[in-house]
């Protein structure tokens, strides 16, 4: 149990990656809340909690409205106490070539993926500065890292790497209480992935040296060991997850 009394939030975790984050986190004891936008699901994500024997509290927020994210998080902390965990995992991606691509598009990206977590995270840790404990992760992407851009997604690269900044900045002001890492999955075995061409999903299979997309689990562990004790001395760090696709540019 590496998260026994500990209490988390995950956004946009009602499906693909988040989802497996919030099972991985129940699995080890933790208490879950987890922010979405849509609450279609949330009965059935309920249910499946508790079959797995985990507690689950389901929030109904924008990543992009501060007002929205302070009512999910004082709901949380009204529930569980308090807050020890948060994951920025709520992400959108908008393919269009370079020359197509809008200005509006590259906001839309820069809203959720980096303005998104920045909210998160100033509304979060006040709560993590007050008890001196504190773990956040935000989850990058293999194409935020190094030389591993791709085109007509130039917008989500650039998301996706000035996350990685953002959490080395933000590791340095949060210290010394609070952890503050990023996960960098490869491509991953979910709806972002799932409808794209078949022909790019045969690459993304062969570009990886363990010749197969993660699945959510795989990232999810990631992102436990991360928010877990065994991780306390490490802070300003990435994690790659991507079953070494980016050892394929040397
Ligand atoms: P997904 O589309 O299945 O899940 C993203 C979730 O975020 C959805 O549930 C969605 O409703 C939620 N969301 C989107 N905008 C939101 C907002 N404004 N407020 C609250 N919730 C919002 O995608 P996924 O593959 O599970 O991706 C999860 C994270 O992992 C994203 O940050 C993504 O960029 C990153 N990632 C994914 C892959 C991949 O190959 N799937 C690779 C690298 C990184």
């Amino acid at each position: 149990m590496r998260l026994q009394g500990k209490a988390a939030l995950i956004t946009g975790g009602g499906r693909g990656i988040g989802w497996a984050i919030a099972q991985a986190f129940g699995a080890q004891g933790a208490q879950v809340g987890i922010m979405e936008l849509q609450g279609d699901n949330f009965a059935q994500l309920r249910d499946e909690a508790r079959a797995r024997g985990f507690e689950l509290i389901t929030l109904q927020g924008d990543v992009t409205k501060k007002e929205q994210i302070e009512k999910a998080v004082a709901d949380l902390v009204a529930a569980f106490g308090k807050i020890d965990i948060l994951v920025n995992n709520a992400g959108i991606v908008i393919s269009r070539p370079f020359l197509e691509k809008t200005a509006q598009e590259w906001m839309k990206t820069l809203e959720v993926n980096l303005v998104g977590p920045f909210l998160c995270c100033q509304v979060a840790a006040p709560y993590m500065l007050k008890q001196k404990y504190g773990k956040i992760v935000n989850i990058s992407s293999i194409r935020g890292f190094d030389h591993c851009g791709r085109e007509g997604v130039m917008d989500y690269c650039a998301s996706k790497g000035a996350i990685i900044n953002f959490t080395k900045t933000l590791a340095k002001e949060l210290a010394p209480h609070i952890n503050v890492n990023s996960v960098a999955p490869g491509h991953t075995n979910t709806t972002m992935v799932q409808g794209l061409p078949e022909e790019v999903r045969r690459n993304m299979i062969e570009g990886s040296y363990l010749k197969r997309l993660a699945e959510p689990e795989d990232i999810a562990q990631a992102v436990l060991f991360m928010s877990s004790d065994e991780a306390k001395f490490i802070t300003g760090q990435v994690l790659l997850v991507d079953g070494g696709f980016h050892l394929k540019r040397n």
